[in-house]
């Protein structure tokens, strides 16, 4: 249908007053805007909206906030986040003090000896900024053993944790592992490295209770991701993508949307290589040789999108694959790889010629330049409609750049990581890496397409913390990565909306709030426009609407 035959129908709703952010492709902003049922049928001024309004129209004055299109995290991990939620997420909680107060609410509603387990933290977020030991935790958890996992391969544990383990002074360190000791005592501090978790870990019970998704069957984890997505919808998150997922997860997601539960719409992108983890050789070949399915199969909710792949790790852990080293030297030792990069050509050609887009984890440079090739080096033999991500994409290369925008690639980022990490980056970076670390502006003035997304439970979810870091580049804490890579609130909106919506190949019906599109809006708690950069980090949503039904309201809005 045509702007003018949408426009033709009788709206049921109408926002009018306020600052509508379209998110068209000249950023248009309007006074109001008409819904029928699940579809937007026209924007425009509070005049024109306001006269098609006919009996029984209802009308909500924005009172001059914001309505902005639905939030899209395009990178997340929404079953992760429903068991961190279940449990103790501790993403966000701003020091060490109101991380203990967090376990003694838990420590309160639990028998005695029974586990309290919980994970996300990173020190960085730490008013205090260092690691949480055993002795913040024992005070609230006498008869209680606590276990909470930092981002990445560390974990607290409490003395109860601790002497259950088996772990005194005198417990050697695991191969591959450290148990963090207090330097004038010797004594465990709590802090585990690597394999040392194990210890703890061998001692838990397994099931979601305990933090463990090890086992857990299809209902229990349709249950996580509905958690997750009541979390989300508080936050105006109307899409999401689940990346990385296999049987298990593909079934809960299925399950959850026959019986009309699936609260936010969802793509999924199953694990290929680099992800031998949860899937074996053999099931990775056939996924693209033998089901016939390719990226876009689905509906309005429930989509397939790219295969997601893995080169190498976390630039935190000190495991990215670069060109340059961390201040103080790296680690000796090779960087684990996580495929076969002789076969990342090939492997990306097949699953592009199969009509797949494949979405690569990349964080050093030189594996960035070897994603950006192998999608180029497709592209180029197949200039097909396909729109490959470059996953979290730290550091490219001006080679890297200019082959990304030919080929439409997108660059997959998560700006809530500098909020979340950036405070600790003068420790790890040198500093010409601190100014240049996830170059936005760079992305978008070199034509790159930019999707961002959380990444969660590696970052919190709350979209608004993600603008404000992409706009001011500063941590929670306060460290600013300089200026240079910012990015304006409306850009970003973009990289958070539209663009989003075409990574996943859904661009045609959602993303944006133009006539014909699915009814999937937020209504902010003041003017975007208005706001002051310091402040972006504090909007809150009034209310969410998801396929014209409000699956979120403020208590105390009308
Ligand atoms: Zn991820």
């Amino acid at each position: 249908m045509t702007r003018k035959q949408w426009s033709m129908l009788t709206p049921s709703l109408i926002f009018h007053n306020g600052c509508v952010h379209t998110v068209d492709p000249h950023d248009t902003i309007v006074e109001a805007l008409a819904i029928s049922n699940n579809r937007i049928i026209a924007t425009g001024t509070n005049e024109e909206i306001l006269a098609m309004a006919a009996n029984p129209t209802k009308q909500i004055d924005l009172g001059g906030r914001s309505l902005i299109p639905g939030i899209l995290d395009t990178h997340a991990h929404a079953v992760e986040v429903g068991l961190f939620l279940k449990n103790l997420f501790c993403n966000g909680i701003p020091s060490i003090k109101d991380l203990v107060d967090a376990v003694a609410e838990k420590v309160a509603v639990r028998p005695e000896g029974a586990w309290v387990q919980g994970g996300c933290w990173i020190e960085t977020q730490f008013s205090e900024n260092r690691m949480p030991t055993r002795w913040d935790l024992d005070p609230v958890s006498p008869e209680h053993p606590v276990v909470i996992e930092r981002i990445f391969s560390t974990c607290v544990a409490n003395s109860c944790a601790l002497s259950m383990a088996g772990i005194d002074r005198n417990t050697p360190d695991p191969a591959g592992g450290t148990i963090e000791r207090d330097l004038k005592t010797g004594e465990p501090t709590g802090i585990l490295h690597r394999s040392a978790k194990a210890l703890v870990r061998n001692v838990m019970p397994t099931g979601t209770d305990t933090g463990s998704l090890a086992g857990s069957s299809v209902a229990e984890i349709r249950a996580l991701a509905q958690t997750a997505m009541q979390a989300f919808v508080a936050y105006g998150i109307t899409g999401t993508l689940e990346a990385g997922v296999g049987p298990d997860m593909c079934r809960a997601y299925h399950d959850m949307h026959k019986s009309g539960d699936l609260l936010v719409r969802t793509s999924l992108m199953p694990n290929w290589y680099g992800f031998t983890i949860t899937q074996n050789m053999d099931q990775m070949d056939r996924l693209i040789g033998e089901m016939g399915f390719y990226t876009g199969f689905g509906d309005e909710w429930l989509r397939l999108s790219g295969l997601k792949m893995a080169i190498d790790g976390g630039l935190t852990s000190k495991t990215a694959l670069k060109s340059w080293a961390y201040l103080g030297g790296d680690p000796p030792g090779q960087v684990p790889l996580r495929l076969d990069l002789d076969k990342l050509d090939g492997w990306v050609k097949s699953a592009h010629d199969a009509g797949w887009s494949v979405g690569i984890h990349v964080m050093g440079d030189i594996a960035i330049a070897k994603a950006v090739n192998a999608m180029y080096q497709a592209h180029v033999a197949n200039p097909a409609d396909r729109r490959h991500q470059v996953i979290h994409a730290y550091y490219p290369s001006a080679d890297s750049l200019a082959k990304m925008k030919e080929a439409k690639l997108v660059a997959a980022v998560q700006p809530a990581f500098i909020y979340g990490e950036a405070d600790g980056y003068p420790n790890l970076l040198p500093e010409n890496k601190e100014e240049s670390f996830l170059p936005l502006r760079t992305y978008l003035d070199a034509g790159v397409i930019v999707a961002s997304s959380s990444d969660t439970p590696s970052a919190h979810f709350n979209p608004f913390w993600g603008m404000y870091a992409a706009v001011t580049r500063k941590g929670m804490q306060g460290h600013q990565l300089g200026t240079r890579e910012a990015i304006t609130a409306a850009e970003m909106l973009r990289t958070m909306t539209i663009n989003g919506a075409y990574m996943t190949e859904d661009d045609h019906f959602k993303g944006s709030l133009e006539p014909g599109k699915v009814a999937d809006l937020v209504m902010l708690d003041r003017n975007l426009n208005e706001t002051p950069d310091e402040s972006l980090k504090d909007i809150t949503v009034e209310k969410t609407m998801i396929d014209g039904k409000f699956v979120y309201e403020k208590i105390g809005t009308t």
